[in-house]
């Protein structure tokens, strides 16, 4: 036997699957709806202006490119905590956050899962029911043993608190539980403050570990409202933990820019935390790239260019919530009998659409609209060109 003779074929990436699929199909009227991923009004990837001035800018001084320091860019890490935990916020201001550059908010995770195991072998890891798919698989290959908390009802289409609750009630002390900060990945349910409140007592009186994933922080109701929920770990006194993804939020998703940011209770643990995440980078991938990193860190830093960034992920946030509005109503006016107004309350790039397995398989095999079985649909692949086609396909399913 040859040498990978036993070596199984791994399960195909669901969503990507379902991308060669809509590649291959020949239906002119096609719309993938299944992506992860922001699309203009043109249907088209948007290069956004504020980074091509920071680009402009680096290609007009342009630098060689030395190995970065192990943990990134300093500037970058700065803006970063600067931007998630705010610039007057204690927790800066005594040093007790270590921030590490990633690659992308994947590799925050899997830093922070990887220093996780390190700290806790025997910990256990709840991810919510449903989650963005690659959390499970990430914490997995971590080491952990990964369970769900209560999230999704499909009855009352929003969240099972009291389950939720119950969930977190059961978890062993330091339990490492991973909570989507805003626009949650795949339903677009979010806690409401006050909910959040409650899950940050249950949270400290049962001494779990907090692993926030902040991946579309801006795509929900606005950047600080959005990163509002990380004020109240903040003043809850815990430690925890916050991926940053800029994929989604600066449109790079190939340059792979993200973070890692620790919470500790003193700086002295914060540097200790901060020795150790380097060494879980070093034995990875050394130190990370440099490209994206620079962008963000000029964009972010430079007054004019963080304004403009501002009003772009507005332009996105705005047209996002356009795509959700106008879907309840072309949906309402095709005569689709069931009250669909909660798509509008759901935040971010997606929603559960409430559909079944069957419709969402009858919408790709008949009419070309791809997405994803979950009943989810990225709203955000949405325009005023295929929006049209898209509910007039839903309503014959319906
Ligand atoms: N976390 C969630 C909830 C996501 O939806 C995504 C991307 O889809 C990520 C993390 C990963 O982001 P990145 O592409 O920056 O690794």
């Amino acid at each position: 036997a040859t040498l990978f003779a036993a070596v199984e074929m791994a399960p195909r990436d669901p969503i990507l699957g379902l991308n060669e699929q809509f590649n291959a199909d020949p239906n002119p009227n096609k719309v993938n709806l299944g992506v992860g991923v922001y699309y203009d009004d043109n249907g088209k990837l948007p290069l956004l202006k504020c980074v091509a001035a920071a680009e402009k800018q680096m290609l007009e001084a342009p630098k060689a490119r030395g190995y970065l320091p192990i943990d990134g860019i300093a500037a970058y890490d700065r803006a970063v905590q600067t931007l998630v935990f705010g610039a007057d916020s204690a927790a800066v201001k005594d040093g007790r956050i270590a921030t590490v550059q990633g690659i992308g908010g994947t590799g925050g995770l899997k830093i922070g899962a990887d220093f996780l195991k390190k700290l806790n072998p025997n910990a256990q890891v709840l991810i919510s029911d449903p989650s963005w798919e690659n959390h499970r698989a990430l914490f997995e290959s971590a080491g952990f043993t990964v369970g769900t908390y209560a999230y999704y009802d499909a009855a009352k289409r929003g969240i099972n608190f009291d389950g939720l609750l119950t969930s977190l009630n059961a978890a062993a002390a330091g339990t490492v539980v991973v909570l989507h900060a805003c626009c949650h990945n795949p339903t677009g349910y979010d806690l409401s403050a006050e909910q959040w409140k409650q899950v940050v007592e249950l949270l400290k009186a049962r001494s779990l570990v907090p692993f926030l994933d902040m991946a579309y922080q801006g795509f929900g109701e606005g950047i600080a409202e959005d990163g509002a929920v990380i004020g109240l770990f903040l003043a809850s006194g815990l430690d925890f933990f916050v991926s940053t993804s800029f994929s989604k939020s600066f449109s790079l998703y190939g340059e792979r820019v993200g973070a890692l940011s620790v919470v500790a209770q003193s700086k002295d643990d914060a540097d200790r935390v901060l020795s150790q995440l380097k060494r879980v980078i070093r034995t990875n991938y050394s130190n990370p790239p440099t490209h994206g990193a620079q962008v963000v860190a000029t964009v972010l830093t430079t007054p004019e260019l963080r304004q403009l960034w501002e009003q772009e992920l507005a332009e996105m946030r705005v047209r996002i919530k356009q795509m959700r509005g106008q879907l309840v109503e072309k949906l309402r006016s095709a005569g689709v009998k069931q009250d669909m107004s909660f798509v509008t309350t759901q935040k971010g790039m997606f929603s559960y659409s409430g559909l079944s397995k069957e419709q969402m398989q009858r919408l790709r095999s008949e009419f070309g609209v791809y997405g994803v079985d979950s009943g989810r649909i990225c709203v955000a692949a949405l325009n005023s060109k295929n929006i049209d086609y898209v509910t007039a396909c839903i309503a014959k399913v319906c």
